[in-house]
């Protein structure tokens, strides 16, 4: 999936866990992306130097960063600082590796190296990704962004 396809589906899973205010929105969107920082040419991954292209040839793409063990080992330290943000990191990233296993095969279980994925009927990602871009769409202009806190 692209970015803005991970963006959708970490504020969608924001909206309907109910997180309103901005600073966790952000935190949600941050680690919603997170997780491509193993590929240079991400949404993300093209605003850091060199780290992204060392992933993407070492471990791999859809490996380490696609992880049970990097996702503990992040929301852990955000946990130590704060248990509101890290709750929030956690709504991002899994939102992100369950729409990578149902467009995909992510290594969830890095180091192991098996990848696993849940083919959605054989229905091709981009048909997925257009028909949540499209419903994240219609529901903002029919007022949707107004259940934000932002003014
Ligand atoms: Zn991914």
């Amino acid at each position: 999936m692209n970015g803005a396809s991970h963006l959708v589906g970490g504020m969608t899973a924001a909206m309907v866990l109910g997180i309103h205010s901005p600073a966790p929105i952000v935190v949600v969107a941050v680690s919603a992306l997170l997780p491509d920082i193993d590929r240079p040419n991400s949404l993300l991954g093209r605003f850091i130097p060199v780290l992204p292209s060392i992933l993407e040839k070492v471990p791999g793409k859809r490996t380490i960063t696609h992880s049970f063990l990097f996702g503990a080992g992040i929301w852990m330290l955000i946990n130590l600082v704060d248990p509101a943000m890290a709750f929030a990191f956690l709504i991002g990233y899994v939102s992100h590796l369950i729409l990578d296993i149902f467009t995909g095969r992510i290594a969830f279980l890095f180091p192991l190296p098996q990848k696993f994925g849940i083919p959605l009927f054989g229905i091709p990602p981009v048909f997925i990704e257009t028909a949540a871009m499209a419903a994240w769409g219609t529901w903002v202009v029919l007022g949707g962004y107004n259940y934000f806190y932002i003014t």
